[in-house]
Formats: C-alpha cells, structure tokens, sequence
C-alpha cells in the first residue's frame, strides 16, 4: 500500500509552502473529480494532496469590473447559473452547463476544469503494460497514431501526441480572450489563455505553461459587446453527459448587418483549445448567412490532418462551426 498525505490549507500563502514542503509527489486538489479518477486508473499516483477548495475568497465571481472574474474555486454550476453571465456572455454560460453533469457540476471547479487532462483511452489506462502515451510516460510512443483514433485530433496534432484537449470551458475562454491569473513560489502573474495551453510537439506531457507550485488563482475575462450575440454549441455521441466530438464558441460584434469583429474558438477537435482567426478573417466585413459561416467552418479545419478513423471530424466540426455562426448572428438555420 502506499501513503498518502493531505492538508487543508486556508489561503493561497499556506497552499503555496504547503506544496513546497511536501515535495516530490505533491498535488493540489479542489473537486477532485478529475484528480481522483486518475489516481483510481492509476495514471496519477501523487503521495500528497494539498486541498485548495476551500482557500479564503477563491469562489469569488465579480461581474461588476471592468473586467468579469472567476476565482478558480467557483464552482462551475454556480458560474454557469450566474444571471450576468447569462446574459451577456451566454457562451461562458453554456459551454459550462454542456459540460459534465448537473452532480460533477456541484463539485467541479473551474480552475479544475482548465487543468483537467485529456480523455484519450490510450492515456487513462495506467495499468500496468499499458500501452505507450508519450503523455503519461514520456518516450514510451503513442498507441493512438495508427491505433484507434477516432476521437483524436485534427489539428495541432505532431508525431508524438494526437490527444484531443477536453474542456469547453476553456474553448469558450479562448474566444473570449481570457487571461488566467496564477500565485506560485515567485509571487503573482497573469498570462492570455492563448499561452496557458502548449502544443504537444515533443513534449505532450507539457500541457500547460505552469511551473511546480503555482496555484491558478482566478480568469479573467475583458467585457466586451460581442457576449450579447455569443453562443457554445457542442455535438456529441450522446445528447447530454458526454465530452465533445466538435465545439464551437463564437462571439460576434456586428456594425448593421455586418461582421465588425467574430471571437472564433473550437473544441473537441484539437490538441489545445483552437482559436481559429482563419475562421475570424472570413467573416470580417460580411453579412452572416448560410453561405458566409460555412466558409468561415470550412477555413477553420483548412489545416486539419486525419488518421484512418476520425475524418468525419473535419465535415462535422466545421458544420457545427457554422450552426453556431449562425446561431450567434440570430439566423434561423
Ligand atoms: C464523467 C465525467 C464527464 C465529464 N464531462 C465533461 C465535459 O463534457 N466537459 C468538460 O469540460 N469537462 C467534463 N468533465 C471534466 C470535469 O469538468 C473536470 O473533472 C472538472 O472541471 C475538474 O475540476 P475539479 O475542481 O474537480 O479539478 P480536480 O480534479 O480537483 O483537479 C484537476 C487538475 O487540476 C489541478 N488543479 C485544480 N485546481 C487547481 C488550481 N486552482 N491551480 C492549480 N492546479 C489546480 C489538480 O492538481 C489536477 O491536476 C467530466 C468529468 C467526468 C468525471
């Protein structure tokens, strides 16, 4: 059997020593609704756990600013019930309320839900004499690249990792030009979510740009006019209760008929959560209609590269891309 240890720390100083004296091995923890199901897959094996959901003041959701703020220890159900963002950003709104269940919701926080790992079933089986994941033991290969690939990605795959990112949320966020705010053992930064999530290339272990310790303290996202005319649209295998095959977040500020600028993010589809200015530069200046939002769709997966099983990917994702164009610019499909 092997120990483990676990402290409840108060506030975001005691979390960050609490961390660095425990070492090697250390983990935080706020729903644990990813963190324990890979330690059950064994994929995971932290020896300890540093529970930061109860830290002083991290549920704080603050829609008054200039700016909307998320403290990473809000629950997503409560995010995703706030009225404001409701109404002007419906696509925060629903990319949380799609995702999960009304149950994992309750408990899962939204910086969990930035940092939550891939579902590639090559990933999750830690067992021993897994297959090989560069993910979860680096050099080891990839099973999936020539495997069974259907729910891999299409875009920003590379030689060692096709692993599909998992998150709405943080497709949604991505379009919103949201920056996520950290505190680690060197004090406080923010960085643009464009930066937060790193291609796998070599090294798909690395997933995000956090250095041990650092605890993501709260999202930040700027107001803007375009929350108004915004939505999520997911397609999945099953109705409700299931990750995403395709995503779209669009957000849109129009001047009369006309795009004046689109928010383009997709999901389900890529190895990080893909802003897609291809997509943004075929709408700039036009009105929305059929026409328009699949080409916009069809320039998004311009780039898209598929393995003998998950093609289907390229049509479906950029119709759902469109449909979401559509839904954003108020137009009947
Ligand atoms: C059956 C099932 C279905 C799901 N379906 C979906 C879905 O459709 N869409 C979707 O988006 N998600 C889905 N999820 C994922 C779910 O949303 C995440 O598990 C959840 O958001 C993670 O949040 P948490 O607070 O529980 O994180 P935890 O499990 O506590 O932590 C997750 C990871 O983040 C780290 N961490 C957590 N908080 C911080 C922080 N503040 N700073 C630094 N590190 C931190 C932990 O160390 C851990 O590595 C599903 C999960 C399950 C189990």
């Amino acid at each position: 059997m092997r120990s483990l240890s676990y402290v409840r720390p108060s506030n975001i100083g005691e979390a960050i020593e609490a961390f660095a004296v425990a070492g090697e091995g250390a983990r935080y923890i706020a729903g644990g609704t990813t963190l324990y199901d890979l330690m059950k897959l064994g994929v995971e094996r932290p020896a300890h756990l540093i529970d930061i959901a109860s830290l002083e003041g991290s549920d704080r959701i603050d829609t008054s600013g200039e700016v909307l703020f998320f403290g990473a220890g809000a629950l997503m159900a409560d995010v995703a019930e706030n009225e404001v963002v409701r109404r002007d950003y419906p696509v925060l709104a629903e990319s949380l309320s799609k995702a999960a269940s009304q149950q994992l919701r309750n408990m899962a926080t939204v910086g969990g839900n930035l940092l939550q790992r891939t579902r590639c079933p090559y990933f999750r089986n830690g067992a021993i004499g897994a297959y090989p994941c560069n993910k979860r033991a680096p050099g080891s290969g990839c099973a999936a690249i020539g495997g069974l690939d259907r729910g891999q990605a299409v875009l920003g795959i590379s030689d060692a990792c096709t692993a599909v990112s998992p998150g709405d949320w943080p497709v949604a966020l991505t379009a919103m030009d949201a920056w996520i705010e950290l505190h680690g053992p060197d004090g406080a930064r923010s960085i643009p979510i464009a930066e937060f999530y790193l291609l796998p290339g070599e090294t798909p272990h690395r997933e995000f740009s956090i250095v041990a310790g650092e605890i993501v303290t709260g999202i930040s996202v700027p107001k803007t006019e375009a929350g108004r005319r915004s939505t999520y649209l997911k397609v999945r295998d099953r109705e409700s209760y299931a990750f995403a095959l395709a995503s779209a977040a669009v957000a849109l500020a129009m001047e009369g008929d006309r795009v004046r600028q689109a928010h383009i993010a997709i999901g389900g589809v890529a190895t990080r959560p893909w802003r897609s200015h291809e997509a943004e530069a075929v709408l700039s200046g036009r009105a929305i209609d059929r026409q328009s939002a699949l080409a916009a769709g069809r320039a998004a997966f311009a780039n898209a590269q598929a393995g003998a099983h998950n093609a289907f990917k390229i049509e479906v994702g950029a119709r759902t891309l469109a449909d979401a164009i559509m839904t954003a610019g108020g137009k009947t499909q």
